[in-house]
């Protein structure tokens, strides 16, 4: 194996073209780790890749970032860890491609930002885990290369690809417990099972917890009563005839929209895939339920500017800009897709804005809290009581707002505090996992692929 000398590589190149030129370079793992107040990396190939990501705003000291180059299957697989203080490490796993992601940057960025989030999420839920995530990068395929997860069939490249992912994540010794997220299923997670322990949501028939999906639903709906009594006074039934603008009808948004539908609101949808789409309207009808017709990027411009009471974001991330803020009509800010401020002080100018912000980490977290102790054995009717726990957390925390000091800045806060908490019975075992992982020889194995 022959590893560059020197590091020509920045982050904002394209993905694919980094991922050749590491491959090329004899590099096949790389981990950035920040240890004793030092920034650390594997290789000195990596020096300038690892200053320019601890230079990033999202760079919040994480623990490590682990990343592994599959070149038989032309897929970059990464793990974020950014906090293991309450235990391990633990987020789902997304599969977005590369022309999804464009630059490795964007690929770190998300993954950084999505990683401090489950910390924050974990920790609000009291959850003994830490916070991390994983991503599933092909660089020379895109992501539909490996569809078929509704048909019967599970196609043979995408049980190859999560069974290889399995092996990235059981080669990280469990700093990092995978899940089901963006893009993948229970059944993806059985092929992740099949090579490595660190894995939830698994099917039922293996013991496992499922599809999170609506129980996330119900957490956002139960805040989302709850944010509407808090703007408008004590009701039976906050939701009816409100009007919630829903951008994305998948796992949650779907089962979301039925809620909000039986709950009297009408929804005006926007979302890419027509079929969703159609089926929500087959069943909810033309008087519930508006899907908004021009899906494009412009299309999405307009559709933030209705005027409705709840803006609920329920697909990708970063979409509160403020730019788009000052367009908004909305009163209430509800959804469960995660990290839904550009930058953070946008929590600020929605304040300012009179727009109630329920944060992501704090009400989409019913899908984690369905997962988190599957290990120990699973009953689904135990999350109910959860349930009805999120919305007296989330309505004493609205209890205690003013208009110094937010919903958000309460709940970051107490976030924070419970984030200082150290594991009960193994507090140092995650920052032992990565010191023992970093003084291995993880990042330079036999090359054989
Ligand atoms: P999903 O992939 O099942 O659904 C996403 C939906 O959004 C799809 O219907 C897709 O067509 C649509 N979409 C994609 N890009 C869009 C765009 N630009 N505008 C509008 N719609 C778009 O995902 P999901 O599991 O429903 O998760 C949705 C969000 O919630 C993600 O951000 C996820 O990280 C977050 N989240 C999910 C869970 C869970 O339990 N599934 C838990 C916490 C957070």
């Amino acid at each position: 194996m022959t590893l560059i000398s020197t590091d020509t590589v920045t982050l904002s190149d394209k993905i694919c073209d980094t991922f050749d030129h590491w491959i090329e370079s004899g590099v096949r793992r790389i981990w950035l780790a920040w240890d004793d107040g030092k920034l650390r990396y594997s290789h000195p190939a990596v020096k300038t890749t690892a200053q320019q990501v601890a230079r990033l705003d999202d760079w919040n000291n994480h623990e490590g970032v682990f990343i592994e180059l599959n070149r038989d299957l032309g897929v970059m697989f990464a793990a974020f860890v950014h906090s293991t203080t309450r235990g391990q490490a633990q987020g789902g796993v997304r599969l977005l491609d590369y022309e999804h992601y464009g630059s490795l940057e964007n690929l770190i960025v998300d993954g950084l930002r999505l990683a401090c989030g489950m910390s924050e999420k974990n920790a609000s839920a009291e959850i003994w885990w830490g916070g991390g995530k994983g991503i599933i990068c092909p660089v020379h395929h895109v992501v539909n290369d490996y569809q078929a997860t509704k048909s019967s069939e599970y196609p043979t490249n995408r049980e190859e690809l999560f069974k290889a992912y399995g092996r990235f994540i059981a080669s990280l010794g469990g700093i990092y417990i995978t899940a089901e997220d963006m893009n993948t299923t229970p059944q993806d997670m059985r092929m992740i099972h099949s090579e490595c322990r660190f894995v939830t949501c698994l099917p039922p028939e293996m013991g496992g917890s499922s599809n999170p999906s609506r129980y996330t639903a119900q957490g956002v709906f139960v805040s989302m009563l709850a944010g509407l009594r808090h703007l408008d006074g004590p009701s039976q039934n906050p939701l009816q005839n409100k009007t919630v603008l829903l951008q994305g009808v998948g796992n949650v948004g779907r089962p979301l929209l039925d809620m909000i539908v039986r709950a009297g609101g009408n929804v005006t949808v926007f979302d890419p895939n027509p079929v969703a789409c159609e089926e929500a309207l087959a069943e909810h009808g033309t008087n519930s339920v508006t899907i908004f017709e021009d899906v494009s990027s412009n299309g999405f411009e307009q559709f933030i500017e209705l005027k409705g009471d709840v803006f609920s974001p329920n697909a990708i991330g970063a979409i509160i800009t403020a730019e788009r803020i000052q367009r908004m009509q909305v009163r209430m800010i509800a959804g469960a897709a995660n990290n839904q401020l550009k930058t953070r002080n946008l929590a600020d100018t929605l304040q300012q804005s009179n727009v109630l912000y329920l944060p992501d980490f704090l009400i989409n977290c019913m899908g984690i809290v369905n997962c988190a102790n599957e290990q120990y054995g699973y009953a689904e009717s135990k999350i109910s009581t959860e349930i009805d726990h999120l919305q007296l957390r989330v309505e004493q925390l609205l209890n205690r707002s003013t208009d110094q000091l937010s919903l958000y800045d309460l709940a970051i806060e107490q976030a924070q505090k419970l984030m200082k908490q150290r594991h009960p019975i193994w507090p140092e075992n995650g920052r032992h996992l990565i010191s023992s992982l970093i003084q291995s020889n993880w990042a330079s194995p036999e090359i054989t692929n």
